[in-house]
């Protein structure tokens, strides 16, 4: 079973049951072509977008329900090879699906941004409740610190988004396993200050 250990960084984990953040030394890798996601008996889901109709969203390779998982996310292949290389965050194109015409800040004023498929993933969230929305592509300033730890969000309950309070006294950029949209992929909080080149998709 593949796992990753992380060198310059730490995973850690708000567990709704201790409510409290537990850290994590490694976390598992989803097999090629499945999200990071597994029902309760243990089976993969197959990595492809859930259509609309879907109510479920995501169901395991035979069919079981899908929020009934694991407790935690699997990390998805790709998601170990951003956290390999430090500096692929900054490098990278970040995209946003808001039904906003800019691009939307949540509650408490932090950006979040991911990879395509989160962006497809919440698009297909959006437009089930008949919104209209916009795609964005962005990137970071390359002077913008990166915090070192890596927030993983439970897969139900609470995230624990918490904790971004703390870490954005000393960072700009929180990097946290998505486990809601394109499960096992890498989104980010941000402060909005150190996004650039902001580009509407159309
Ligand atoms: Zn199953």
């Amino acid at each position: 079973m593949a796992s990753y250990e992380p060198t310059g960084s730490q995973f850690l984990f708000y567990s709704p049951r201790d409510r409290n953040y537990v850290a994590m030394p490694e976390l598992e890798v989803a097999d090629e072509g499945y999200w990071g996601l597994r029902c309760t008996d243990g089976h993969r889901a197959i990595r492809r977008l859930p259509d609309k109709w879907h109510r479920h969203r995501y169901a395991c390779e035979v069919d079981h329900y899908l929020p009934e998982h694991d407790e935690l996310p699997l990390l998805l292949p790709d998601s170990v090879a951003l956290l390999s290389q430090p500096n692929a965050v900054i490098g990278s194109l970040w995209y946003h699906r808001t039904e906003r015409s800019h691009l939307s800040r949540a509650y408490d004023g932090v950006t979040h941004l991911g990879t395509s498929e989160a962006a497809e993933d919440r698009n297909l969230f959006l437009i089930s409740g008949g919104a209209q929305t916009n795609l964005f592509t962005a990137k970071i300033s390359a002077g913008a610190r990166v915090a070192p730890h890596v927030l993983v969000e439970p897969t139900s309950g609470d995230h624990g988004h918490e904790i971004f309070d703390k870490w954005f006294e000393t960072a700009d950029v929180i990097m946290y396993v998505n486990s809601h949209e394109a499960p096992g992929s890498i989104s980010l909080a941000i402060k909005p200050s150190v996004l650039t080149t902001v580009v509407g998709v159309t």
